[in-house]
């Protein structure tokens, strides 16, 4: 099982902190030491980490996950820092900048993907996203629940959705991420 943390760290932060002292250094929120799969509470035991790449616009970090383990059910829970989605490397903030300038301000997807990204800004990274993003849209719009239909184009409208009421970029996705998952089990992508 993978849940998303906020351990009070950005990118760059999380990556210098696991770098120096290591995963055990993460400061966990005292619920997520909790066994998510037994009726009867207990804490979960401490289980290494895994690699993974973390895209934050401007390099690719390699960096390590935190993994719990319940030696009851014999599970084990990862903890994904809150600025990453699952199975992706680009964090909350790139993914943002794209869909901010391919689907708002309207550019091509090469030069959205150029924006968000220095590191491998290809194209067909942004066109499986918006595919990703296109496949859930029911149950993102049962999630934003809009006050007032737009017209228009789907993704427009759903990245208008997502964005409403954040300020700064990453945030919107990085909330909606957690939200969502919180609510149907699913992730944003
Ligand atoms: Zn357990």
């Amino acid at each position: 099982m993978q849940r998303i943390v906020d351990f009070g760290l950005d990118v760059k932060e999380y990556v210098n902190l696991v770098s120096r002292l290591g995963v055990r250094a993460l400061v966990i929120p005292v619920q997520f030491m909790l066994c998510p799969f037994c009726r009867e509470p207990h804490r979960l035991w401490h289980h290494g980490s895994y690699s993974r790449f973390m895209d934050d616009g401007e390099q690719v970090h390699k960096s390590q996950i935190l993994c719990l383990f319940c030696p009851i059910e014999g599970k084990t829970v990862s903890l994904l820092p809150h600025f990453l989605m699952p199975r992706k490397q680009a964090t909350c903030k790139v993914m943002e900048t794209y869909f901010t300038k391919r689907h708002i301000e309207g550019l091509p997807q090469a030069v959205a993907m150029a924006a968000a990204t220095k590191t491998n800004p290809s194209r067909q990274k942004g066109a499986y996203w918006d595919r990703c993003l296109e496949k859930k849209a029911p149950v993102l719009m049962a999630h934003l629940r809009p006050r007032r239909t737009e017209e228009g184009a789907l993704l427009p409208r759903l990245v208008r959705h997502l964005l409403h009421g954040f300020a700064s970029p990453g945030e919107a996705l990085c909330v909606h991420n957690q939200r969502l998952h919180a609510r149907f089990s699913v992730w944003l992508f």
